[in-house]
């Protein structure tokens, strides 16, 4: 195992991830609607800024600006000719970034889903996601990206055509699915459902596994502790929201404050997650004292929904999908895909 992430897994007990993307570009102007990818090439300081962010907060891996930087993703901003390019230039940055730290930083090349319905309930083919995937993991190979980081995914079949991407590109991969409606992902995995999927792959299979984005913190530490259930080996990754989504002014808001998400982050170690990270709304102020925390805070034992709930807030909905009553509270069906 030579692999950047491979070796910081075997050397460390919790790896610190990094926050939201999409959250840092809306306050540096990225206008909603605007592809952010373009930025790698357009505003390359602005790109620098962001990755800097997390990597100086203490973040030991950071994603890459490159979510939505497939060929189905760019076609709606008339970009489906520059995935090469866009993907190799986020990479390139960030590569920069992470040899300046002077500390072991992995650079995770992101791949946010498609955003098509796979066949047969969509026109989608797994070959044709096979193939988008792999030509946006050669071009995050090409920028110097330890691993592929695919993410807020909600089809397995997806999960799958990006595990046999990695493979064709030859590079380590990581892969997070968003548990967004009710305890399921939208397209209606469980937890443990993602386990066996993840388990079961014929590709090679990821260096680590778990859940980003979704509702609130709460509601992805329900998911991390079904993932532990399942006793599977592999590393589990956190990624949560920062606090729970409230609208404000039509617009989704994360109240969450970096003393809450200092919380989530032992909680998220003491339920089993090994990479720990937030998602929207999550910012470096965030990770600073999260990464405190977490140095400074003794292992607990395993704890129960009541002890989350009680530090970070009560869950979305009443169940974590995987029971009799599942489905019960269908308060997030029909959310949109965010990113992180
Ligand atoms: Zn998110």
């Amino acid at each position: 195992m030579s692999d950047a992430l491979s070796r910081l897994l075997k050397s460390r007990d919790w790896i610190l991830a990094d926050g939201a993307t999409g959250t840092t570009l809306f306050n540096m102007g990225l206008q909603s609607g605007d592809a952010p990818e373009f930025w790698n090439v357009d505003a390359p300081d602005k790109i620098r800024a962001l990755y800097s962010g997390p990597v100086d907060a203490g973040s030991d891996l950071f994603l890459t600006n490159t979510f939505g930087g497939n060929a189905a993703r760019l076609k709606l901003h008339d970009g489906q000719d520059r995935v090469g390019e866009l993907n190799r230039a986020g990479a390139e940055i960030a590569r920069e970034v992470a040899d300046r730290a002077g500390r072991p930083v992995v650079v995770a090349g992101s791949m946010g889903p498609t955003g098509e319905i796979m066949a047969p309930m969509g026109s989608l083919t797994y070959e044709a996601a096979v193939e988008m995937f792999h030509e946006q993991a050669e071009g995050l190979k090409a920028g110097g990206a330890d691993v592929l980081w695919v993410e807020t995914i909600s089809a397995a079949e997806e999960y799958q055509a990006a595990a046999a991407a990695a493979d064709l590109a030859g590079i380590p991969w990581c892969g997070t699915m968003s548990f967004d409606t009710a305890g399921r992902t939208m397209m209606g995995l469980t937890s443990a459902g993602m386990v066996d999927m993840v388990e079961a792959l014929k590709t090679t299979r990821p260096l680590a596994y778990g859940a980003n984005c979704g509702v609130g913190a709460s509601d992805l530490l329900r998911t991390v502790l079904g993932f532990a259930a399942q006793g599977s080996e592999r590393p589990i990754i956190a990624k949560g929201n920062a606090g729970i989504p409230k609208y404000v002014d039509g617009h989704i808001h994360y109240d969450g404050t970096p003393d809450l998400m200092a919380a989530y982050a032992v909680l998220a170690r003491d339920a089993g997650a090994t990479i720990i990270g937030g998602c929207c709304g999550t910012t470096p102020e965030h990770l600073v004292a999260m990464r405190a925390a977490l140095e400074t805070t003794a292992p607990a034992p395993r704890p129960t929904l009541d002890q989350i709930a009680a530090r970070l807030g009560g869950f979305s909905s009443a169940a974590d999908g995987t029971g009799a009553d599942a489905g019960a509270a269908g308060a997030a069906r029909g959310r949109r895909r965010r990113r992180g």
